[in-house]
């Protein structure tokens, strides 16, 4: 890396430097030119063969041709930057699409939002997931790794496996709350995952409404979907536009009762534009909680029948987890829900808590019955949820 920026330093020095000499050069020329016409101009006026006028006009329209050479003269190092963009471009625009469409595809109507996984087994592509598993055994040593490899199922040692998900089987009827927990990188998120279908089960099926993600239209899964995770991404455009997005105009009376019920309403009057406040990378710095109420208010606003949610965890102040438990409770309301829960609230409230571990659902049930079982639940209560309920 060393040796490439290096040579990046010098090339960068020596087109300045190339640069700079031309222009000097370009600059020498002009002026030179611009004398050499007043002085034969100047003769040839006296010799009464042109007037002052004309020389006068003639120099203007040299000065011009003399910026547009300039101009053209840098164009071939535009160019030859333009063409690493636009290979990099090409590169993701040829990228093969790896979620396919099914040209009889059916579009997912009236639906009331039962979700069914049956056997699904999931793995991402081998290579990187071994090595991801090798990084995060090493980094997420801490607090966690006793519970996981006492309670571990089947007694596993913690060593690298190639299923992110192994026959993971559970209904969530229409309506309902499920929670999903477990230690860390034990497959939750990538459950969540496969809902909206951003990759399909390896083996397996997931159904919504009895009937198979792969069999329905896409742009119909993901009008039915909400999904408000912990890294909300914004847009570099206005509060309006993110929460608008992607669908049609709305009027301010909507988008102002969307974020009263996500608590994020009086923050917003509170911005020095209000909603058309200026946010994202280059824009108005939200902080995360501020950014997760704007994606609660965004769902509420598209009003999907399933919502999958990534509860926040212990980077936020008690103030704003209150606001965004709040919002959450609303949101939830009369929708499946599938939650990765990090709050004892959400799981006493669910219908059904999942267990995940290694990819597998070790144990499942209501918070009581699970608590009676004392294996890997009761250790996750007892390091992470019942603390972070006196927090
Ligand atoms: P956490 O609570 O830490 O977010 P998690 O239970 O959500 O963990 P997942 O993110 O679903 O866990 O990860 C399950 C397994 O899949 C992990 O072993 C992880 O390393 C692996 N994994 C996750 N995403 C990818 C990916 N894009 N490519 C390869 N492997 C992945």
């Amino acid at each position: 890396f060393g040796d490439r920026a290096g040579r990046v330093r010098d090339i960068s020095i020596e087109r300045s430097v190339i640069g700079t000499r031309f222009s000097v050069l370009m600059g020498l020329v002009g002026a030179l030119g611009t004398a050499l016409v007043y002085w034969i101009g100047g003769y040839l006026v006296l010799k009464d063969v042109f007037t002052i006028g004309t020389i006068v006009a003639f120099n203007a329209y040299l000065v011009q041709l003399y910026n547009s050479i300039q101009s053209l003269s840098n164009t071939p190092v535009s160019f030859a930057t333009s063409l690493v963009s636009f290979e990099r471009v090409f590169e993701v625009l040829d990228l093969p699409l790896e979620i396919q469409e099914k040209s009889n595809a059916v579009e997912l109507a009236n639906v009331r939002g039962a979700v069914t996984f049956e056997h699904v087994t999931f793995w991402y592509s081998g290579e990187t997931l071994l090595s991801e598993v090798k990084r995060r055994g090493q980094a997420d040593g801490a607090a966690l790794s006793g519970a996981v490899n006492e309670a571990g199922s089947n007694g596993k040692t913690s060593q690298a496996r190639e299923l992110a998900l192994e026959d993971v089987s559970f209904q969530i009827n229409a309506g309902e709350l499920a929670a999903l927990v477990g230690p860390s990188g034990a497959g939750k998120t990538t459950i969540t995952y496969l809902i909206p279908r951003l990759y399909d089960p390896g083996e397996g099926r997931i159904l919504i409404d009895g009937i198979d993600l792969r069999d329905v239209r896409l742009e119909s899964l993901a009008a039915q979907i909400g999904m408000v995770t912990q890294e909300t991404h914004l847009f570099h455009d206005t509060i309006r536009m993110n929460l608008m997005y992607p669908q049609r105009e709305m009027d301010q009376a909507e988008i102002e009762a969307a974020c009263k019920a996500a608590n994020i309403h009086q923050f917003i009057m509170e911005l020095p534009d209000g909603y058309d406040t200026v946010v994202g990378e280059r824009g108005f710095r939200l902080s995360g909680g501020e950014k997760q109420r704007i994606a609660i208010a965004r769902v509420i606003l598209k009003n999907p029948r399933i919502l999958v949610l990534d509860e926040a965890t212990s980077h936020l102040d008690s103030q704003s987890e209150a606001l965004i438990q709040d919002a959450l409770k609303t949101v939830m309301a009369g929708r499946t829900s599938l939650v990765i829960a990090h709050r004892l609230s959400t799981i006493l409230a669910a219908d059904q808590i999942l267990v995940v571990d290694r990819g597998q659902i070790v144990e499942r049930g209501k918070h009581a019955e699970l608590l009676a079982q004392g294996g890997l639940y009761t250790k996750l209560y007892l390091t992470q949820f019942k603390e972070s309920e006196s927090s």
